[in-house]
């Protein structure tokens, strides 16, 4: 954990700091507070950012003491109301998250950064219309194409922002995902390493394990039903054929 005099030098430090920003947006983020957070993933401290280009609090759960360190495991999760607190089954945003916590509190250092950005950035009232329209027999084509649109750079540079206000040296990222690499280290992000994400299986997720067809980044069940994708990294689940978990990393 961050101790009481690392917290006070991080909170000083960033009480005044503005910089050039990153990206093509110009990202400055300020971290603004910091607090002890006991989970039942284990003990994290919980980070909250300020930024200067929307009114999103962006958020770091940080595990052990990552100032300075290198080789950090690194998760990113971009919000979801729906998935991640109520535990819906329209996404697997809730399977996600608890995997990538389950995951770091076996580590001594780790992070998880949960980006502000419910519906893959298009907010929460689209998503639920989006929602909607598959409820009321649209065609999901219409829902997705809604679904992904999204800021990808404006994401990773605000990632990459709070891993440096952060003093992290370098990082793991916990991704199936190979190009991410590439994206968070155009940011200057040093990536030394990729560590993936496995879920365990459980009645919920079961559809993945079955799943014979993946078109266009987006997956369906055993009746037929499409999910919308929205995180666009993806798992994979323990037990999955080889050829579903060689197609998801290749979405
Ligand atoms: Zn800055
Ligand atoms: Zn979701």
């Amino acid at each position: 954990m961050l101790t009481p005099m690392q917290i006070k030098e991080l909170l000083d430090e960033n009480r005044a700091h503005e910089c050039d920003g990153f990206g093509r947006d110009h990202v400055c983020v300020r971290i603004a507070a910091i607090a002890d957070l006991p989970t039942r993933f284990g003990f994290f401290n919980v980070v909250a950012f300020y930024n200067n280009r929307d009114r999103k609090e962006h958020a770091a759960f940080v595990r052990g003491d990552i100032t300075g360190a290198q080789d950090v495991p690194v998760r990113l999760h971009s919000e979801c109301l729906t998935g991640d607190a109520i535990g819906s089954l329209r996404c697997d945003c809730h399977d996600q998250l608890v995997a990538a916590l389950q995951a770091l509190g076996g580590k001594e250092k780790g992070i998880l950064l949960y980006m502000r950005q419910e519906g893959r950035g298009i907010g929460l009232i689209n998503k639920i219309r989006a929602y909607g329209l598959q409820d009321h027999g649209y065609d999901t084509v219409e829902a997705n194409l809604a679904l992904g649109f999204r800021d990808d750079e404006r994401e990773y540079s605000v990632a990459a922002h709070m891993l440096y206000s952060l003093k992290v040296k370098s990082i793991q990222l916990m991704t199936n995902n190979p190009r991410k690499i590439a994206d968070l280290t155009q940011y200057g992000i040093k990536v030394n390493g990729r560590i993936p994400l496995v879920i365990p299986p459980n009645q919920h997720n079961r559809f993945y394990l079955e799943t014979k067809a993946i078109k266009s980044g987006h997956l369906i069940d055993l009746d037929g039903k499409e999910h919308l994708v929205e995180q666009d990294d993806r798992p994979i689940l323990a037990g999955m054929s080889d050829e579903v978990a060689s197609a998801i990393q290749n979405l």
